[in-house]
C-alpha cells in the first residue's frame, strides 16, 4: 500500500451510488492511467482476482475481472446482465 500510485485517489477506484455509465467510463479511464504507472500493478491485480474484489484494481475493472473468469460473488449491473 505504501507504493500504491492510487494513494489518496480512492474516489477514482470505486463507484459512487447510482453512477451513470458515462461517468463510470471516465472514472475508470483515469484510474487505468494511474495504474499504468504503478509499480505494484501485478500484485494488486492478482490480489483483486483472488479476493473477488469490487472496484478498479491493478489496471482492471470488475467487469474485466469477471470476464476473465474471476467471478464476482454477487454480480450486479453489467455483470448480472452478462452472467449466465
Ligand atoms: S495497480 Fe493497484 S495499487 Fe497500483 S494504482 Fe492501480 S489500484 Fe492502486
Amino acid at each position: 500500500m505504501e507504493r500504491a500510485a492510487c494513494k489518496g485517489l480512492t474516489h477514482l477506484f470505486f463507484p459512487t451510488a447510482a453512477e451513470r455509465p458515462q461517468a463510470r467510463e471516465r472514472r475508470e479511464a483515469t484510474a487505468r492511467q494511474v495504474c499504468a504507472s504503478c509499480s505494484v500493478r501485478s500484485t494488486c491485480r492478482e490480489f483483486a482476482r483472488d479476493q473477488h474484489e469490487y472496484g478498479f484494481w491493478g489496471g482492471e475493472s470488475e467487469d474485466e475481472r469477471h470476464a476473465a473468469g474471476f467471478r464476482l460473488i454477487a454480480p450486479i449491473g453489467v455483470r448480472a446482465r452478462s452472467a449466465g
